[in-house]
């Protein structure tokens, strides 16, 4: 039997306006769960829209920039390799995309392209759920992308302190270059090597390394010497599997933990509302995900 939604997008090619369309563009793209989390906000909010996952080539992001914009779509996530790549197609962009020189959502208003980086804002949604990151005393591992978009946003909402530790320090500090000028924190970089051990009181620890990602086995190597005494939270950004190593071993180490789905749905939840002015369901989006992953 055909449920509300399907109806209401049948009666809109019938009578219009017609469904909104949004797609996610990255190559691979294949495992990606952003289609499964969009749908069910959009279903759940009664909003008559496609969203579609598009595999797209290198040498054809421009083209495929251009065709989501001359077909109408009233926005796109752009995942990985291209968060960078995307700048120069785009009108403009927010201080997040900016400082942070990646995008992941964009909003297409008027024909106008708008970037911005919505995973260090979802990460900050996810921890100020908690509590307020105001004066946070913040060690973050990695300095990928996700870990750039975290502590730009963790500076931009004050942060007292961070400190990225990174395999590839030169990375780490880069990162602490370009983003100092622009924010009052202290930003500080180390190397990342294996026994790493966390000697001094946090208020935040995120693992934002692709460490864990689909093997759940696997977990950076690092000892937690601060036990039970300071209430710190921890987060992981990957979120396949959910449970992962660090969380636990974070756990047993006395801290509060968040795992990766919080930032992905708060970030999923963000462009909801940027491009619809709607606020989703945050519940919705997660069970969608957590269904999808047993698949
Ligand atoms: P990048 O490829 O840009 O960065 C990968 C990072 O992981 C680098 O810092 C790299 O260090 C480090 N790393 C990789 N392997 C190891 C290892 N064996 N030991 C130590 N460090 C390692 O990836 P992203 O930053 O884009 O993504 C990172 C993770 O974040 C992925 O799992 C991704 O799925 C997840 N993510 C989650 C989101 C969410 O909403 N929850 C949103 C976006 C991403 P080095 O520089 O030395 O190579």
């Amino acid at each position: 039997m055909e449920n509300t939604y399907t109806s209401t997008c049948h009666a809109a090619v019938m009578h219009g306006p017609l469904p909104s369309l949004f797609c996610c563009i990255g190559d691979p793209v294949i495992g990606n769960p952003t289609q499964i989390m969009m749908e069910a906000a959009f279903q759940s909010l009664g909003y008559p829209a496609y969203y579609l996952t598009c595999t797209v080539a290198k040498d054809q992001l421009g083209a495929a920039i251009k065709g989501i914009k001359a077909l109408g779509f009233r926005g796109a996530n752009i995942t990985a390799p291209y968060k960078v790549d995307v700048l120069p197609f785009l009108d403009g962009c927010t201080d997040s995309a900016r400082l942070t020189q990646a995008v992941n959502c964009i909003s297409i208003e008027n024909g106008t392209l708008l970037g911005d980086n919505t995973d260090g804002k979802g990460f900050l949604a996810s921890i100020e759920q908690l509590t307020p990151v105001e004066g946070m005393r913040v060690l973050v591992f990695g300095a990928g992308g996700a870990a750039r978009s975290i502590v730009t946003e963790l500076a931009l909402h004050g942060a007292s302190s961070i400190l990225i530790a990174n395999r590839t320090e030169q990375k780490a500090q880069k990162i602490v270059e370009y983003l100092q000028p622009h924010v009052p924190c202290r930003l500080e970089s180390i190397a990342l090597q294996r026994g790493f051990s966390i000697t001094q009181d946090y208020d935040l620890v995120v693992q934002a390394t692709s460490v864990g990602l689909f093997s759940p086995q696997d977990t950076l190597d690092i000892v937690w010497e601060v036990q039970g005494t300071h209430r710190c939270i921890a987060a992981d950004v990957v979120f396949n599997p959910v449970h992962t190593r660090f969380l636990d071993e974070a756990q047993n180490a006395g801290a509060i933990t968040v795992d990766g789905l919080g930032m992905l749905v708060c970030q999923g939840a963000i462009a909801v509302s940027q491009w619809t002015g709607r606020q989703s369901e945050h519940a919705v989006m997660r069970s969608a995900l957590t269904k999808a992953f047993l698949l």
